[in-house]
């Protein structure tokens, strides 16, 4: 099936007599013939036996995001911060520690930066240009893996994934990636060397502003037995002393992850938040092509604009990545553009009150045009140092272009700037 097609059908293919849509299975628990059923179930989980870890609606679901992202299997979580932090805890325990870009979403900054090093593992952040050597000369010897972010939010750079994954691949550690903006309809991070996906479902996979989501997938590329990772090859002892890689060859990542992760944290959807996140899946492919027109026609807009100091959408021809996403992005950049307005903080703010069709959210990736101030909002927990690293200015405003007409996105744009003039 092509991907169009996947959006629509994959995940579940009804029976004769069986609703056509995904049925919404609202219930806690399921009900078995026998008690050595569910005991066998308990050693091999075939079949969801209570939704604190898995439920036949999400199911559905998962399935569906893995095949768009070509991977074996995938995982649903209650938010993309509980898929970020289920990636790295999947991989590394106290004492390890993981190198990310430091180009990537605030709130994953802090995770990885605050919380996990109390947790015990370090991040250690690097500058996503940086050269294979650069790269070899931070790696430890507990170094678990490497995360990075497609198309980061809201700095919009291209990350190189081939570059990411080749270091990680030959220093025997896989490559995570966050791939929320694009989404597989615009790149499949699994094609370019990526081990596990992760989205924030959130965002464009949902894209009505609906539900908050994420999602995990494993590609199913890596060799977990290649002796760095005991983890997946030893007996699991909190789990009947089961070996993961034996046991499920290719999906050992992710059904790890459900088994220790999920089973004890219970950061799991419930089946009717799946059932609205699978009604964005069905016209993600559509929604996407056309965000990308959108967004394009409005950032060549605002380059025109004698108000607007600099743009960065990954799709204008002198954009600094735009030579990367001919190869990550070639069917368009997405639809957020962030750009910097003259005058600083101050007139960004006024700006962003001026807009009215618009509107001032905290959100992004929606169907309907929204605007946010990372500086005075998502990232304001970030000292001065990582605004920088994350490459954003304080004047800084990123705008995410919905599905309106885009004359009137324009339009908008230009009464804003009319008004505060
Ligand atoms: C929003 C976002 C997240 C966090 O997702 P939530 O669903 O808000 O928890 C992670 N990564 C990226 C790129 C995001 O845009």
């Amino acid at each position: 099936m092509k991907i169009e097609t996947q959006c629509l059908h994959a995940g579940y293919t009804p029976g004769n007599g069986d609703p056509r849509v995904v049925p919404i299975v609202q219930s806690t628990t399921y009900t078995f013939d026998s008690t050595a059923h569910i005991a066998a179930l308990f050693d091999m989980p075939t079949e969801p036996i209570y939704s604190r870890f898995a439920n036949p609606t999400v199911d559905a679901v998962e399935q569906k995001i893995a095949a768009l992202e070509g991977g074996v299997a995938a995982m649903c979580t209650t938010s993309g911060q509980a898929a970020s932090l289920l990636s790295i805890l999947n991989v590394c325990s106290a004492g390890d520690s993981f190198i990310s870009a430091g180009t990537i979403y605030g709130g994953t900054v802090n995770l990885f930066a605050v919380t996990l090093k109390r947790l015990g593992i370090e991040c250690i952040f690097v500058d996503q240009e940086a050269t294979p050597e650069e790269l070899q000369a931070v790696i430890k010897p507990n170094t678990r893996c490497v995360f990075g972010e497609t198309l980061a939010n809201p700095a919009l750079s291209v990350l190189d994934i081939r570059k990411f994954a080749d270091f990680a691949h030959a220093n025997g550690i896989p490559l995570i990636v966050d791939n929320t903006f694009p989404t597989p309809i615009l790149c499949r991070p699994k094609e370019f060397g990526a081990d596990v996906v992760i989205h924030s479902t959130t965002k464009y996979m949902d894209g009505h502003a609906v539900q908050g989501g994420g999602v995990i997938v494993d590609c199913g590329t890596f060799p977990w037995d290649n002796g760095k990772f005991p983890d997946f090859t030893e007996p699991d002892e909190s789990y009947h002393g089961v070996r993961y890689v034996e046991s499920f060859g290719k999906a050992a990542y992710i059904i790890k992850c459900r088994m220790q992760l999920m089973r004890d944290f219970g950061c799991y959807p419930s089946a009717t938040n799946a059932f609205y996140l699978n009604l964005g899946l069905e016209t993600l492919a559509l929604r996407m092509k056309q965000y990308c027109i959108n967004a394009q026609a409005v950032a060549e807009y605002l380059k025109s604009c004698p108000e607007v100091e600099s743009v960065s959408y990954p799709g204008l021809a002198d954009d600094p990545y735009h030579e990367r996403a001919k190869t990550y992005l070639p069917d368009g950049a997405s639809g957020v553009i962030s750009f910097v307005i003259k005058g600083g903080r101050e007139t960004a703010m006024q700006f962003m009150d001026a807009l009215k069709l618009a509107s001032n959210v905290v959100h992004v990736a929606d169907i309907r045009t929204c605007v946010l101030h990372p500086a005075s909002e998502t990232h304001r927990q970030l000292t001065d140092e990582q605004l920088v690293a994350a490459g954003i200015n304080a004047g800084m405003i990123r705008f995410s272009c919905g599905l309106e007409n885009v004359e009137d996105i324009i339009a908008d744009i230009r009464q804003a700037f009319d008004a505060i003039q």
